[in-house]
């Protein structure tokens, strides 16, 4: 049923069961909160989308408040914002005053709120948390004293991740955000996906930099560094600088990095179009050997999860190493950048919307004889900053000459960066495996809601495989269960990704908490697969070449393929 309410004397069309929170938004009304997330129960704890509704004593959440007939609100009277300045002068009392030393420096919601409210001073004093720095991650930092306890990261890791490596410790004015124990983030059930990142107003929580140290290599002449740029990296920076297809995105990064320094640059498509190659070949084999379902291994925030709570699916996901992983062992050990008698000389630093990479590339598994296959992996977020201290305007280069393109990839790669993308690109690629060249591509049609979970039954050949994919680890883990419980047979590929929507929305993007801008990466994602020379690596004679001449050594082969563990961990 919908009816009238009144929002500062105009009336609003509504309907039954809304709170006004969204309305408001949703007409353009805009209203501070810090605890406040779509998609999740509003709590009503920040207090500060307090709106003033005619007839009420006491001012209302407008986050947990529903809407009635002819209700009378305003939004912007002096006694809202009079209360709105003073809750966020108590969230400054304890905060320190370091914004020119912070990484959330003029992209940081408490800085907005203040400057909103024309604070100008200190009002409040309060006791200012002491708990330590956690640095021990290889993805997440953590620093409680700018928490203002808003509870979004919690929420996040348990609700959407059902990992619970944060959560809320003591009462009252002792209250904190902590790792099980006060132990750091390195022994907890963390599964270094950064969606604590993304949610965070403050800088409380940021990603473990690798700027410095690529800087530094950048800056020598002792080493050669050599770019691996993922497709989901360049759909990014496409979208955030709206470049489409005909700008030529990739050409343009070319451009830049060789502009920072680095001496050879790769289109990780090609590990991903390996990855693709890989992978079908593992599905076809599980199906002739009645050991399906194959579970995806490219995101390694799914695979920590996998060893930390659900060991006993390890034997079930592919052993072929995730695309960061192929092409920096690639770029090292077989390609023509590798220097025989010093691959120590070579620098790998992947490009990826991901802070599980950092971890990934951190692995034991991952490192041959104390060398990494990556050195460092930097995220949009990273990039964007090195953008601005090697001064270079995307925009203006645009006008240059940017022709000298990459490596030619299939569309795979692109695939990869979103949801439900892998699981297409392989289902294509078993249908090209068994009708050769000629095989029509296999195209999902688009879900209803993007980043949910999805099945799709292909008949191939004689055959019916059931492909399916889930993004979200809870959503994930509640898939399992259904499958289980129902003992179903009728699904043998599942793509994994821990992060909603895939990549589109990992936890190296650059800072934004609308689920529209993972739809926006995705459409700009599926216009660049559009313009990639071949519509499956199959197709690809080059690959191809490689690929033959990679099997040629069992070897190579086997070091493209890797090993999972059980993890205790701190939970
Ligand atoms: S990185 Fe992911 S798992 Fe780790 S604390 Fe943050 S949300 Fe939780
Ligand atoms: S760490 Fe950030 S997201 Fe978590 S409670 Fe504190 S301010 Fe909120």
């Amino acid at each position: 049923m919908s009816f009238t309410i009144y929002v500062n004397n105009t009336p609003i069309e509504v309907q039954e069961g809304e709170t006004l929170l969204p309305v408001l938004r949703r007409n353009g009304i805009k209203i501070p909160t810090v605890c406040y997330m779509h998609g999740f129960t509003p709590s009503g704890a920040c207090r500060l989308c307090v709106v003033e509704v005619e007839g009420k004593r006491d001012l209302i959440t407008s986050c947990t408040y529903p809407v009635e007939p002819e209700m009378e609100i305003k939004t912007n009277s002096m006694r809202v914002i009079k209360a709105r300045k003073a809750l966020v002068e108590m969230l400054l009392a304890n905060h320190p005053d370091d914004c020119l030393y912070c990484e959330r420096n003029g992209n940081c919601e408490l800085q907005w709120l203040a400057e909103e409210m024309n604070i100008k001073e200190r009002l409040f004093f309060s006791r200012k948390n002491s708990d330590k720095r956690d640095h021990s991650s290889p993805s997440v930092y953590r620093d409680p004293a700018k928490c203002i306890l808003c509870n979004r990261c919690v929420r996040v890791c348990e609700e959407v991740q059902l990992v619970t490596a944060i959560e809320f410790i003591s009462r009252g004015n002792k209250t904190t955000v902590n790792s099980a124990f006060d132990k750091g983030l390195n022994v907890s059930s963390c599964i270094n996906c950064g969606q604590c990142i993304m949610v965070c107003p403050t800088g409380a929580l940021v990603d473990i930099s690798h700027i410095e140290k690529v800087q530094s290599v950048l800056d020598s002449s002792k080493k050669d560094a050599v770019a691996l740029l993922s497709p989901a990296f360049i759909t990014s920076v496409a979208e955030f600088f709206n470049l489409k297809a005909i700008d030529k995105p990739t050409n343009l990064l070319k451009t830049v990095l060789a502009k920072m320094g680095f001496k050879h640059i790769y289109h990780m498509g090609q590990a991903a179009d390996l990855n693709i190659e890989m992978e079908t070949e593992a599905l076809l084999s599980a199906l002739e050997n009645n050991q399906t379902p194959i579970f995806s291994s490219c995101c390694p925030a799914w695979i920590k999860y996998a060893e930390e709570f659900q060991s006993q699916m390890l034997e079930n996901i592919s052993h072929v190493k995730s695309p960061q992983q192929i092409m920096g062992r690639i770029a090292k050990y077989h390609s023509e950048s590798k220097q025989e008698q010093d691959i120590e000389k070579l620098y790998t630093v992947s490009f990826v919307p991901c802070v599980a990479n950092k971890f990934e590339s951190s692995r034991e598994e991952n490192t041959q004889k104390g060398i990494s296959e990556v050195d460092a992996v930097i995220s949009v977020r990273e990039f964007m900053k090195m953008l601005r201290s090697h001064g270079i305007n995307i925009n203006r280069l645009l006008y240059e000459k940017n022709d000298k393109g990459l490596e030619y990839v299939s569309p795979a790669g692109y695939q990869m960066g979103y949801s439900g993308g892998k699981a297409e690109a392989i289902a294509h690629h078993v249908n090209h495996k068994i009708f050769g060249k000629n095989a029509e591509p296999i195209k999902f049609s688009p879900p209803k809601n993007p980043g949910s979970k999805r099945e799709v039954k292909v008949k191939i050949g004689e055959r019916e495989i059931g492909f399916a994919w889930v993004s979200g680890i809870r959503e994930a883990q509640e898939y399992f269960d259904l499958l289980k419980q129902e003992g179903r047979k009728d699904i043998h590929y599942i793509e994994v990704m821990a992060c909603q929507g895939g990549c589109a929305g990992g936890g190296g993007q650059p800072i934004a908490t609308y689920i529209d801008k993972n739809k926006q990466r995705k459409k700009t994602g599926q216009e660049l697969e559009k313009n990639t020379t071949y519509d499956s690596p199959g197709k690809s004679e080059k690959l191809q070449k490689l690929l033959g001449a990679l099997k040629g050594d069992k070897g190579i082969i086997e070091e493209l393929h890797t090993q999972f563990r059980k993890r205790d961990v701190l939970k």
